[in-house]
């Protein structure tokens, strides 16, 4: 994983230990182990299928055990400008995949008892700008019109303020608060998932894709630990898609984000915030600890760290992610910055990922491309393409993030 930063995450859960001994066949093998793949191989082993997930370094090692801890609803774009590029049917169908994702999250939690400081508080976001303001308002009619509601409303100043335990800045003109969405401990999400999957008989292993043949009746992965021979691959590595999808670079391309997290202060955000102080973007929380942990900022590098995956901190994003905290809430002055760290994301043209056969292959499925916003697509995709693989057809579900769509070129 290169130079080797650690997240808030990592640095407050136990990451369990993974099987150095590889089976010499399964039914299914997964590559990646963030919260995509783990939810394949829990779907998986659900399904009775001998299944293998295999990860190249550690468990949550990727974006998953380094991101903001958000999970929200919808696409990284806006409602209104997925409709406007795909039709309002797509806009709506790509809504319903990521509740799919939410009754599925409400499923786990009831049947799988384990814990994630998983806290349904709802994430808001700030509006700066008259420009702002006016966009939020049309993305909520126009869900409305679609009938979605109560999932986005719509609150002043006031009741900005009412909502965030510490002096607002005069510049907040108002925000969309999302009540139905959730914040969670992210490593502890992905640990405990495939502790759950293991429970009913996964196999997680450590090893490093290298290559796979994928002919018409079995999949060769060859791997860093030996080959396996199975039925269907599933590829779970987002920003990594490019190496084992290489037909996708280009398509599904990596892009860092800076984080990080203060030293545990008095609680003033029970809720996730967001906010775009630059072009790209920023998020913050305050974990159950008191720490507050915030990224984004990527717009104060020159190249907005698009085509970078290393694990490196970056000055030109790191000092401008300090100044956000203390600019919007005026008495949050003092606080300490503890863990600093960097995370690979994987973005596309259109800001949905892809969900697909693999372009040309038999028994091959691809997912990556969740534009910093996968947490609320993990569990449905793996439900999905655990479903294409037993069953060799693609779901309903799945067809707007298809390989082919002209939005990716
Ligand atoms: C800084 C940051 C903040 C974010 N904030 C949020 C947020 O708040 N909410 C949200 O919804 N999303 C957020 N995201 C995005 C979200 O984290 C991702 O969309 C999601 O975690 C992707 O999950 P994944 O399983 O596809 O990928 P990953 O978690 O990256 O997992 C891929 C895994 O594949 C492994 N791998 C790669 N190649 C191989 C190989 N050849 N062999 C074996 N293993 C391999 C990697 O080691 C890695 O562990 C953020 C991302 C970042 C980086």
């Amino acid at each position: 994983m290169g130079m080797g930063t650690t997240s808030f995450w990592q640095h407050t859960a136990t990451a369990p230990d993974l099987y150095s001994d590889l089976p010499k066949t399964a039914d299914l093998v997964v590559v990646g182990g963030g919260g995509v793949g783990v939810a394949a191989a829990y779907w998986a082993a659900r399904a009775g299928l001998r299944v293998t997930l295999i990860e190249q370094s550690a468990l949550a090692a990727g974006a998953t055990g380094r991101n903001g801890g958000f999970i929200t609803l919808g696409a990284a774009d806006s409602y209104l400008s997925l409709s406007a590029q795909y039709g309002r049917d797509a806009a709506r169908a790509i809504w319903q995949f990521t509740l799919r994702n939410r009754v599925l999250l409400n499923q786990i939690i009831a049947e799988d008892n384990f814990e994630f400081d998983h806290r349904v508080n709802g994430t808001l976001t700030l509006a700066l700008n008259d420009a702002e303001v006016r966009s939020w308002h049309a993305n909520i009619a126009a869900m409305e019109a679609d009938g979605i509601t109560g999932e986005y409303e719509w609150r002043d100043h006031v009741g900005t303020q009412k909502l965030i335990n510490t002096q607002i800045s005069e510049e907040i003109d108002g925000c969309v608060f999302k009540p139905n969405t959730a914040l969670v401990h992210s490593a502890k999400y992905v640990f405990g998932l495939a502790g759950a999957a293991v429970r009913r008989g996964a196999k997680v292993c450590i090893a490093q894709m290298r290559s796979f043949e994928d002919y018409a009746n079995r999949v060769i992965v060859h791997t860093s630990a030996g080959d396996i021979e199975a039925k269907s691959l599933i590829l779970a590595g987002n920003a990594w898609t490019d190496e084992l999808v290489p037909h996708l670079a280009g398509t599904v391309i990596p892009v860092r984000g800076q984080v990080l997290s203060y030293a545990p202060s008095a609680r003033v955000f029970d809720v996730g915030m967001g906010a775009s102080v630059t072009p790209t973007g920023e998020y913050w929380q305050q974990t159950l600890d008191g720490s507050i942990l915030i990224g984004g900022c990527r717009a104060d590098a020159p190249d907005r760290e698009w085509n970078l995956r290393a694990d490196v901190l970056r000055s030109e994003v790191q000092e401008p992610l300090e100044q956000v905290i203390p600019r919007l809430f005026p008495q949050l002055t003092n606080l300490t910055v503890a863990h600093r760290w960097s995370g690979p994301m994987a973005f596309t043209k259109d800001y949905l990922p892809v969900i697909d056969k693999a372009p040309g292959q038999h028994h091959t499925w691809v997912a990556g491309g969740f534009n910093g916003h996968g947490m609320c697509y993990g569990l449905a995709t793996g439900e999905a393409l655990v479903h294409a693989a037993m069953h060799n057809t693609k779901p309903d579900a799945i067809a707007p993030f298809a390989a082919d769509r002209s939005g990716l070129n």
